[in-house]
């Protein structure tokens, strides 16, 4: 392992958000954790996160996002990660740090671990740190979307979300993100997962997507990434709209049933695909080209439910310096 040494007084980098094209949800395990098999998309939507040698550690947040209740002690992914990594490492600076936020907070789309992503690979870059490998090792213990924010692109992901295999893909996708007007926390939507699971099977049927375990108990079964995987390869949007999937959907739905509009009327407005987005609350469409981007954004933006409407594209880069 590399040792820190003092290089640059400050460093800037950028990562971005995500959309799971594919999202299976399985059982809790023993830890409380769900199993997952997921495919991560990352999403032209950058944070932009400066480090800066300091007397104390501080947290800015700029943009038009700031205020959108993130907090700004330790509880912040960026300076969270700051503070893994100089425990791992023991190097000693203390930072203030610059948030410049472009992903809508609280919806699914990963934004506060992209800042951690970016704090990691700009407070490595300050302390002459270059072991790859620990930062990885940093960014699981942060949280299970932190190691695709590093990585980028197109990812496979399997147990937490965490261990990630590289996808090919071919092509440019063009979403469109519509935010809620409505608040949905993960914890509470992992566990109406399990609630609708549970009262499914307590009516005799085995759970969706779900198969019989030895015994009669009845397991989730992890949904099949396969399709997604191979339209991706291909380079097949249409074969991509057809099979992108989220378990969470219902969940998200029954919680928050604004989400249900919001799909409908990207479906009547001609999106090739309609995806919550992780957790949601936000929804994802997929359309055919930047025109239909558009077209479909201006229809969404007058929709009851939806707060705002951003368009993007992907796959995006992983974490990196900005020189
Ligand atoms: P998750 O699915 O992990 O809950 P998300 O992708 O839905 O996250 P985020 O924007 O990452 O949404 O933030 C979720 C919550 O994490 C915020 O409401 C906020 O309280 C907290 N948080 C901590 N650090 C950050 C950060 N740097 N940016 C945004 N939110 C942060």
């Amino acid at each position: 392992m590399s040792t820190p040494r003092q290089l640059h007084p400050s460093v800037t980098a950028r990562a971005y958000g995500k959309i799971n094209l594919h999202l299976g949800v399985g059982d809790p395990g023993p830890d409380g954790y769900h199993a997952l098999v997921t495919v991560f998309e990352a999403l032209n939507t950058p944070e932009t996160v400066t480090i800066e040698l300091a007397e104390s550690d501080s947290v800015e947040v700029t943009g038009r996002r700031a205020g959108d209740g993130i907090p700004l002690d330790e509880r912040n992914l960026a300076l969270a990660a700051v503070i893994a990594f100089r425990k791992r490492t023991g190097w000693g600076g203390r930072v203030a740090i610059t948030i410049d936020k472009q992903v809508p907070v609280a919806g699914g789309m990963g934004g506060g671990s992209a800042d951690a992503a970016a704090a990691l690979v700009a407070v490595a870059k300050l302390a002459g740190f270059d072991d790859r490998a620990v930062l990885e090792e940093i960014a699981a213990t942060l949280g299970a979307d932190v190691p695709f924010a590093l990585h980028g692109g197109i990812a496979l992901g399997r147990g937490r979300g965490d261990d990630l295999t590289r996808v090919l893909s071919q092509g440019t996708h063009h979403w469109v993100l519509a935010t809620s007007t409505g608040t949905l926390s993960t914890p509470d939507v992992y566990r109406r997962v399990d609630e609708l699971r549970d009262q499914w099977t307590a009516g005799g049927h085995s759970a969706p997507g779900g198969i019989s375990a030895p015994g009669g108990q009845v397991a989730a079964r992890l949904a099949d990434p396969t399709e997604v995987l191979a339209a991706l390869a291909s380079g097949d949007v249409e074969a991509l709209a057809a099979n992108v999937h989220n378990d969470m959907t219902d969940a998200a739905v029954s919680l928050l049933p604004d989400i249900a509009h919001v799909m409908d009327e990207g479906r009547r407005a001609g999106a090739h695909a309609v995806l919550l987005s992780g957790s949601g609350p936000t929804v994802g469409f997929l359309a055919q080209n930047a025109t239909h981007a558009l077209e479909l954004a201006v229809l969404l933006e007058a929709s009851r439910g939806v707060r705002e409407v951003v368009r993007t594209t992907g796959p995006a880069r992983g974490a990196h310096i900005v020189e």
